[in-house]
């Protein structure tokens, strides 16, 4: 029997509070809108960005709300005017979106920054009617980057959703909807390394590693990563990297060991941490005359970037990319099937360290703080 045009009731994580344990909820799912189209999420994984959001230190706090952007799943049903979904359809929710009419999607700079459905991490409302679609004995339930996928079913705007191609297996590809992409187009779109270049990475979570199979497939001839954490090391091993850096070891700044390892500087630099400290020190570890640094981590709210305009003069250049630059509803299909078609050099199992049922998703939580894994996949059926 067909669901479409009525409301769904089935299962969410929700989260009630700052920092508490999310709680396995019966929601309601309202019938998508005009222009949005109702998922089933099959899988769903965790990005940091969902844990600044849920954790609230240094973000705008907004609950109760279902968080969540990493994810595959199922077209259920569609609203009025989409023409290019239908029920049936693989899809991946993108967290920002293209909406194909906005001079930002018409630029030919092919940036992603749609005037429309750019991410907005503060927008917990559809933009149909800035009302919401989730509700728990109609309390309105908020949502999150526009696809809050901690759902066994979302609503989410068409033009935040990439249909891909049916047999790719839904499981491996859930990450491409954001961390693969966004680190792996950091490096291959935005940072650009030549065959030969050395490449410094900073953070290796599974955004900072795709960085680094960016790296690894523009043929760098350095793969200097730096974090925190010395258990990312071990994970770090598989993904090509041939040097590591714990700023912990030195009584000096991580830019200057950098500098001195390389002799002047590495030519590219990815940011992949979400710390102000990181993205200064990632800038300031390129080489002059041509180091290019792309900070992709999410800061607070209060960060201020801080280095000497000499750095810049010295003909340094500092990007910044959402998405890896890519083109959700454009690119994705295309990446998907270049994935498929082993074209584009990356082991997605690698990425999906750990693997739970919806009712443990707080424990993906864990992993995520503890630094444990890189992504863990959340089964919503299960
Ligand atoms: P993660 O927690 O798995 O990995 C981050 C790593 O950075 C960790 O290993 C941590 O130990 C390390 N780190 C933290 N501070 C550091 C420092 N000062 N120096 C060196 N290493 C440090 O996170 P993730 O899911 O891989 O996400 C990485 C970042 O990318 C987050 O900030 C996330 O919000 C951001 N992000 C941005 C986009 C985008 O489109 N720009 C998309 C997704 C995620
Ligand atoms: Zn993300």
């Amino acid at each position: 029997m067909s669901t479409a045009g009525q409301v769904i009731r089935c299962k969410a994580a929700v989260a009630w509070e700052a920092g508490k344990p999310l709680s396995i909820e019966e929601v309601e799912v309202a019938p998508p809108q005009k222009q949005e189209v109702r998922i089933k999420i099959l899988f769903t994984s965790l990005c940091h960005t969902d844990v600044y959001y849920w954790e609230c230190k240094g973000y705008t706090p907004l609950f109760p709300r279902i968080l969540g952007h990493e994810a595959s799943g199922i077209v259920e049903s569609v609203g009025e005017g989409v023409t290019d979904l239908q029920p049936g359809d693989h899809v991946l929710p993108i967290f920002t979106g293209e909406c194909k009419k906005c001079r930002h999607c018409l630029s030919e700079e092919t940036n992603n920054m749609c005037d429309l459905l750019r991410i907005n991490c503060d927008r917990g409302v559809m933009l149909a009617d800035g009302k919401t679609r989730f509700s728990i004995n109609g309390k309105p339930i908020y949502h999150f980057v526009g696809t809050s996928t901690f759902s066994q079913y979302t609503v989410v705007h068409e033009g935040q959703v990439a249909k891909i191609n049916p047999t790719a297996p839904l499981d491996k590809v859930c990450p491409i909807s954001c961390g693969i992409c966004t680190g792996f187009g950091a490096t291959v779109n935005v940072a650009k390394p030549r065959k030969g270049q050395t490449v410094a990475i900073f953070g290796l979570g599974a955004v900072g590693l795709a960085a680094a199979e960016g790296a690894r497939v523009c043929g760098a001839s350095r793969i200097i990563a730096v974090d925190l954490n010395p258990r990312r090391f071990e994970e770090a091993k598989k993904f090509g990297i041939t040097e590591f850096v714990n700023p912990k070891d030195y009584n000096k700044p991580v830019q200057e060991v950098i500098v001195e390892m390389t002799g002047g500087g590495v030519d590219r630099s990815v940011e992949c941490t979400g710390s102000v400290q990181a993205m200064i020190s990632a800038f300031e570890c390129v080489h002059d005359g041509w180091g290019v640094c792309v900070l992709v981590g999410v800061p607070k709210i209060d960060d201020a970037f801080k280095t000497h305009p000499l750095n810049l003069l010295s003909e340094r250049t500092l990007k910044g990319a959402f998405y890896g630059n890519y083109k959700p509803v454009s690119d994705i299909p295309n990446f998907v099937n270049k994935y498929m078609n082993k074209e584009l050099g990356i082991d997605m199992d690698k990425f999906i360290t750990h693997s739970v049922p919806f009712a443990d998703i707080n424990k993906a939580f864990d992993y995520m703080l503890q630094g444990i894994g890189l992504r863990c996949l959340i089964h919503l059926d299960a």
